[in-house]
């Protein structure tokens, strides 16, 4: 029998397809499948150039299926199956509409530059270049800075937004700017007004506002092209001066929603008063936001629009100048509001109060900046890890640092050494210490590979005594009588508490009897083998303390634990060691 007529093979390669298919965005992959397929069928090894024509003829008919059919054949077929598979993809991004009409799935970030970036903006980039990746297809960086008098672009954030998208993991595969293209701006312009399909507008505004809300057209809607011509003519020569005229796209005048109704494509900037900072007054008529975005989104081949569904409104507004030029709009995914609880997110106030000199500068910890971000330790990952989580969905969702700071503690624990960080140190003298102590501290307790910190107590001869800082918080916590530990040394009974120091005997040395007793574990530095530090809080607070010898040889950059204290990350690291605060 050939394998094409072998019914239960081909049942079993069609289901392997169709799984692998949609765990890939609906494209299976030919090679993944035939290891699966001989591992069922061991009988098969020695047919395997014929299973192999079976799989690409397999595969070819479900890879023509769209996602939303290959998902109803499983449920119907096998529906056990696709549970199995929801369980391990439960964390995976819900596949793209019509993603196989597209012989390319072209997605795109589009930020005007005028403020750095920050976690507001990382639903936009993460699931555009995630839907990209998945899909094999292309993500696009368009800095959309038409607007040199109201959202000025800012020269230095076109590289910090290119930086924020390369340490996000998110490099775009092209860049544009949409100021070197206002002459494609122009020419679709022309070609609407030529056409009838959009005209210039010299009403005043709030006369135009009361015509369209009384779903009037104003004298300007019905001139002849000539006429609409010639005023174009005038508005780039210089005629007009700012608010004296505007381009409109024609939409329905009864449209519900009275923004919609012929709304605003270019409009006139003063460029000698309000230059643009890469093409200072070389134009005056600027296209806003709809037309510019909408021009571009079909001449740059984006095939998937994701964005927030505050835009809704642009689509409805954008679908009538898609169909003025005959174009198809792309598919457009439109996510709910996220909001990050605590999160300070107003791009304006941002902007002033680095100017203002209330915050350090853009990585200020209180922002939510990714230069913040990246300088307290958060980490990339965890920043995409929760957002692929909470997807594409519609419904608001609302987030805390927590939140992130779950996600980023997963990430950090497995690989962040441990070290000793005493805060506002206090000074513990140990009595009748018996005996020199070697500590042996694991780097970190799960993985003794990575090695230790050892110190040495030698305690002075008369009395024994050892001399070591603790935090201020431990110190005012302790009370006479009751015994501590040392972690990973020995355990101390308390005599007394002063205001800036502790006296104590030594009690035992095994962590049993510590157990035994309740007793606190509590991290310590020999005097002799502290190092300044300086930790550097969420909230611009400076915690001043010392940090164990063995953090000298710390690199910035690295980011560490300070037991019973938190994730950190090293920032410098020479006479003394500044580190920025991540999370607990
Ligand atoms: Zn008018």
């Amino acid at each position: 029998m050939t394998l094409e007529k072998d019914k239960a093979l081909r049942e079993l390669v069609l289901k392997a397809a169709l799984l692998n298919a949609l765990q890939h965005g609906g494209k299976a992959q030919a090679g993944a499948l035939m290891g699966r397929i001989i591992g069922e069928r061991q009988e098969l090894k020695t047919k395997a150039k014929e299973l192999s024509g079976l799989i690409s003829k397999v595969v070819n008919e479900v890879n023509s299926l769209s996602v939303e059919e290959q998902k109803r054949i499983v449920e119907e077929k096998w529906p056990e199956a696709l549970k199995k598979e929801k369980l391990e993809e439960e964390k995976r991004l819900p596949p793209l509409p019509n993603a196989d009409k597209y012989k390319q799935v072209v997605t795109r970030f589009s930020p005007n530059p005028n403020c750095v970036l920050h976690l507001g903006s990382a639903r936009a980039i993460i699931l555009s270049h995630e839907y990209a990746r998945l899909y094999k297809g292309k993500f696009l960086l368009r800095f959309e800075d038409t607007d040199p008098k109201v959202k000025k672009p800012v020269l230095e954030f076109y590289d910090r937004i290119r930086e924020d998208l390369a340490w996000l993991g998110c490099k775009a595969d092209e860049e544009y700017i949409q100021s070197d293209r206002l002459p494609i701006y122009y020419e679709y312009t022309e070609r609407l007004l030529r056409e009838g399909n959009a005209y210039v507008c010299e009403c005043q505004p709030e006369k135009f506002r009361k015509k369209t809300l009384s779903r009037k057209a104003c004298d300007c809607r019905d001139l002849p092209a000539t006429r609409n011509l010639e005023r174009w003519r005038r508005m780039l020569e210089g005629d007009y001066a700012e608010g004296e005229a505007v381009v409109r796209v024609k939409t329905d005048l009864d449209h519900p929603n009275p923004a919609v109704r012929d709304w605003p494509a270019l409009r006139i900037i003063d460029t000698e008063k309000y230059p643009h900072p890469r093409v200072g007054s070389k134009y005056r008529v600027w296209p806003l936001y709809n037309m510019a975005a909408g021009v571009d989104d079909h001449l740059m081949g984006v095939t998937h629009v994701i964005r927030g569904k505050e835009h809704l409104t642009n689509q409805v507004r954008q679908e009538y100048m898609y169909k003025h030029l005959g174009w198809k709009y792309p598919e457009a995914i439109h996510y709910g509001r996220l909001k990050i609880t605590g999160a300070f997110l107003s791009k304006s106030k941002i902007v002033q109060g680095i100017r203002e000199g209330a915050y350090t500068g853009w990585d200020d910890p209180r922002l939510a900046t990714f230069a913040a971000l990246r300088k307290r330790g958060i980490t990339p990952d965890a920043i995409k890890k929760m957002i692929v989580d909470v997807g594409p969905k519609t419904a608001d969702v609302t987030l805390s640092w927590e939140n992130l700071y779950a996600y980023n503690r997963k990430i950090l624990d497995p690989q962040s050494d441990r070290y000793f960080f005493v805060s506002e140190s206090i000074e513990l003298k140990v009595k009748h210490v018996p005996k020199v102590f070697k500590a042996k501290l694991p780097l970190h307790p799960e993985k003794p590979e990575r090695g230790f910190r050892e110190y040495t107590v030698t305690p002075k001869r008369e009395e024994g005594v050892a001399i070591f800082w603790i935090a201020k918080r431990d110190a005012d916590a302790a009370e006479v009588g009751k015994v501590i530990r040392l972690m990973e040394l020995f355990n101390v009974r308390i005599e007394s508490v002063n205001a800036d120091s502790v006296e104590a005997s030594f009690a035992s040395q095994a962590y049993d009897e510590a157990r035994k007793a309740k007793a606190k574990l509590i991290h310590w530095i020999p005097k002799g083998e502290e190092f300044p530090c300086q930790v550097v809080m969420p909230d611009a607070a400076v915690n001043e303390g010392i940090a164990e010898s063995a953090c000298k040889k710390l690199k910035s950059d690295t980011v560490i634990q300070f037991e019973r204290f938190g994730f950190v990350r090293v920032d410098k690291n020479d006479a003394k060691l500044t580190a920025y605060f991540a999370h607990k």
